[in-house]
């Protein structure tokens, strides 16, 4: 208690300060006296950053000719090492370190013992403030203490008085941090340059001391309740984090939100006279210095966890709850987040947003889906990334390399942009086989679709050269929506995409909503599911929702009047639901005929095969459909009972597995002898080696993601078919066959461009 008294003290006296008249140098000279007085020392100094020196502002103790005349560059003394490493040092003899700088005009030399703590704003250390002794003495932890909530105190002050230029320090600590390269996951191949911005800002503490503590702690205790009810619905909704350990995760954070002992040091902090905020952040900076010095992963993921807790605390006590979508970019960017969902990505300016890198994410999330139909590189699964990332750090996201470059130097910018230069002279290249056809060296013919969302990605299909639009997927635009799309709306976009097509064929799936695309409006009150990737969601939701599917069905048949139209129903688990679904929109169609509307040319019937149960009826399925498209992202997390969003699974089972690839091969046969056309358009078809064994399978087309058209016209056209097509045969008989590696010997061997 007697370090929440001293605290207490200094703080008080400085609240007085604060709300004092004198000038802001004047009030600096005030707090280190009080410093000084309270902690019993002889010296109390602050340095401020000031043109990229830390220059000796006020002191009491040292020489006062020595104010505004010495000054240390960054990482230069004690001093220069604390605004450094943004962390305080405390040493019984000061000469003692090794990066002791002596200066004489100080008169310093009569003192043993010195601590030093960093002032920080925005995460850039803008001054120090420190303490010495006559005689050799550790301080301890109470002091160090003391002084941080002092120099938190003094960071609004010397803000408020405009004694420090924020812009500069930010710069002043980028470069002196240093580069970094952060290992990460390719999601998204790509590369981008841009400004780090966090997708849930952090938040800054502009009032350091309370006016009332009483009022400070009922504040707390309204955001801890905030908080725990937050967290408590997120418990029952498993969607929320899509691509998420979610549960492991959230029940860490339950843990955390009822952790007494947390919510007792933020109290603390309040009896010592701080805001809720600057209490909160206090603790967490506690937090921080843990997280630093512990070696265990464990732990450090739980500390992480605390720490992004305390973010969500801060951003409830203060009302800043907007992301930075809200908020809205600036220039070039690369969003950082621990994770995110597909609509919410959605919400960012594509123009600008030059990359995305998570801290989790795996390959076949919808975010990542998204991200890729919005043509933005993503890196996932950087350990580490908001301990060495900052808001405004330049950072250049090189997805193809799995790497994300931080605070990059010169050289690295320029090989950044060989880099894109290159990459847009392979672009070129596929550009050049654009308009000629996907025919391989031997003759086969494949077709090459892609997969669309939104209406610019369908609008790219003349630069892709894709055979048409293999799958789009109607959802995205209720992802995007705060309010069910009206059906005007929906057939305004299913027109631009045809519009958009022309004469090439473009398959529109109804609504695949569920899952982790989860659509708040559309839960209607439910309980949320233990297990939406297996629940309510996709075909099984639009019949029971027959209203939501007859709007859509009355949509696309208007928007196909005249032209052939392609339906294809997701998730159909058995062929009754298939027919059920057709004869819906059949009856929109006999209906708008009465009505007296024009209609489509055709209408031709799909479904998607993504459920494991629905390969055991494809006799009874297969002649009632047009033709059966393969969904290889929820088949493969169907057969391996494997989260397609969690990242831990994430690459521990292989497309070209025997069980995938023999599954596949039994549709293939069983559509071709129905004489119905099996395509596959799930993102395995996007990935050279992949597609090649599609190809080898006899599946001769594809619906892809758009950037993947060029690589993989290039890889058919590069290929001897029909030679793999007899190996993949004998492979697939045989037990034990390491596909991976035989099919790229093969491949290499034949010279096939594999990208
Ligand atoms: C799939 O599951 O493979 C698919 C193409 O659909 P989605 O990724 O939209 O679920
Ligand atoms: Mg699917």
């Amino acid at each position: 208690m007697a370090a929440v008294n001293a605290a207490r003290e200094i703080l008080r006296r400085l609240h007085e300060v604060m709300a004092g008249r004198a000038g802001a140098e004047a009030k600096l000279g005030q707090v280190v006296r009080i410093v000084a007085q309270e902690l019993s020392s002889e010296v109390a100094s602050i340095y401020l950053l000031r043109d990229g020196m830390l220059e000796l502002y006020a002191t009491q103790g040292l020489a006062q000719a020595a104010v505004h005349v010495t000054r240390l560059s960054m990482g230069q003394g004690l001093v220069g090492i604390i605004a450094q490493t943004r962390e305080p040092l405390n040493l019984a003899e000061a000469r003692a370190h090794p990066d002791f700088a002596y200066r004489p005009e100080t008169g310093e030399e009569n003192y043993h013992s010195f601590a030093g703590v960093p002032i920080v704003r925005r995460e850039a250390a803008i001054g120090v403030l420190g303490v010495q002794h006559r005689e050799p003495r550790d301080y301890d932890d109470v002091e160090i203490e003391a002084l941080q909530t002092v120099a938190m105190v003094l960071a609004e002050l010397i803000h408020g008085a405009g004694l420090v230029d924020d812009a500069q320090a930010a710069r002043v600590r980028a470069a002196s941090s240093g580069p970094v390269r952060l290992p990460g996951m390719k999601l998204v191949d790509g590369l981008g340059r841009g400004v780090a911005v966090f997708h849930q800002p952090r938040v800054v503490v502009e009032h350091t001391v309370a006016d009332d503590v009483e009022v400070e702690r009922a504040r707390v205790y309204a955001a801890f309740a905030k908080m725990r009810e937050q967290i408590d619905s997120m418990m029952g909704q498993a969607e929320f984090t899509a691509g998420s350990d979610h549960h492991e995760v959230l029940e860490t954070y339950k843990m955390f939100a009822y952790d007494e002992g947390w919510g007792r040091r933020i109290n603390e902090a309040i009896e010592t006279g701080l805001t809720a905020e600057a209490a909160i952040e206090r603790v967490q900076a506690r937090t921080r210095a843990r997280m630093r010095s512990i070696d265990d992963p464990y732990l450090r993921e739980r500390l992480t966890d605390l720490d992004d807790l305390s973010n969500r605390l801060l951003r409830i006590v203060s009302g800043q709850l907007g992301t930075a979508a809200a908020l809205g970019l600036q220039g070039d960017t690369i969003l950082i987040a621990r994770n995110l969902g597909p609509a919410e990505l959605l919400e960012y300016d594509r123009r600008i947003l030059k990359g995305v890198v998570l801290e989790e994410g795996s390959l076949t999330a919808h975010v990542i889906i998204v991200a890729r139909a919005m043509g933005v590189p993503v890196l996932g699964r950087v350990r580490d990334l908001f301990a060495q990332v900052a808001e405004g750090d330049e950072l250049i996201v090189d997805a193809s390399n799995g790497a994300l470059l931080v605070r990059p130097v010169a050289a690295t910018i320029l090989s950044y942009e060989a880099m894109s230069g290159l990459k847009a002279r392979r672009a070129e290249s596929f550009a050049l086989v654009k308009d000629l056809p996907a025919t391989s060296r031997d003759g086969v013919r494949i077709a090459i679709h892609m997969n669309a969302g939104l209406a610019e990605d369908a609008a790219a299909i003349d630069v892709t050269g894709a055979d048409g639009i293999g799958l789009f997927r109607t959802e995205f635009q209720f992802l995007v929506s705060a309010t069910l799309p009206r059906r005007e709306r929906q057939q305004a976009l299913y027109e631009k995409v045809l519009d958009a097509a022309g004469s090439r064929p473009v398959v529109f799936r109804t609504v695949d909503i569920g899952g982790d695309k989860a659509v708040p409006y559309l839960l209607d009150g439910r309980e949320p599911e233990e297990n939406p990737a297996m629940g309510w969601r996709a075909l099984r939701l639009a019949l029971g929702r027959a209203g939501l599917m007859k709007v859509q069905a009355r949509a696309l048949l208007e928007a196909g009047a005249g032209r052939q139209l392609n339906v294809m129903f997701p998730m159909v688990s058995e062929p009754w639901e298939f027919a059920e679904a057709k004869a819906l929109v059949e009856a929109q169609r006999a209906l708008l005929h009465r009505q007296g509307h024009r209609l489509p040319e055709s209408v031709r019937y799909g479904a998607m095969i993504e459920v494991p149960a629905l390969i055991e009826t494809l006799d009874t399925l297969l002649p009632m459909t047009d033709f059966v498209s393969v969904g290889t992202n929820d088949l493969t997390q169907f057969l391996f009972a494997a989260d397609r969003a969690n990242p831990r699974l994430a690459d521990r089972y292989d497309w070209l597995s025997p069980a995938i690839l023999r599954v596949l091969r039994r549709i293939a046969r069983a559509a071709s002898a129905a004489g119905v056309p099996a395509t596959v358009c799930g993102e395995m078809g996007g990935r050279p080696l992949e597609a090649l064994a599609l190809m080898a399978l006899g599946i001769d087309a594809l619906s892809i993601t758009p950037s993947g058209v060029g690589p993989i016209k290039a890889m058919v056209r590069s290929a001897n078919l029909l030679p793999l097509r007899a190996a993949m045969g004998q492979w697939l008989d045989a037990p034990g066959v390491d596909i991976r590696a035989v099919l790229t010997e093969a491949a290499v061997a034949q010279g096939v461009e594999l990208g």
